[in-house]
């Protein structure tokens, strides 16, 4: 069971992680639109452009994820279960909590 001191300090660093993810979908959005044609920047150097658009295509992918999580976990936070394992029931451990607050596995079970 996580204590009220626990919970309130992962309500506030979920809410930071909120802004954080927030902030790179903003940024991650304007990278990952489309890429000039070849004759603007050259061939070589679109082909770049199209791999960087790609990866940062990707990381909003995640971003997005995360933040559906964490908003997730935020609405979760008063409840009695919140910090246990979705699979197994065991109570994840603060430190993970800490790191990764919308952690929904033990170590063991997201492993
Ligand atoms: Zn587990």
């Amino acid at each position: 069971m996580i204590s009220q001191a626990d919970r309130d300090r992962l309500r506030r660093h979920i809410r930071q992680e909120q802004e954080k993810v927030r902030r790179d979908i903003v940024y991650l959005g304007a990278q990952s639109g489309p890429v000039a044609p070849s004759n603007a920047i050259g061939r070589l150097s679109r082909m770049d452009a199209i791999g960087a658009r790609n990866i940062n295509g990707a990381k909003l992918r995640d971003a997005r994820s995360r933040l559906v999580l964490l908003d997730y976990a935020l609405t979760r936070i008063d409840h009695p279960d919140f910090g246990l394992c979705t699979s197994c029931g065991d109570p994840i451990s603060l430190a993970r909590l800490q790191f990764l607050p919308e952690s929904r596995f033990c170590v063991e079970c997201a492993g």
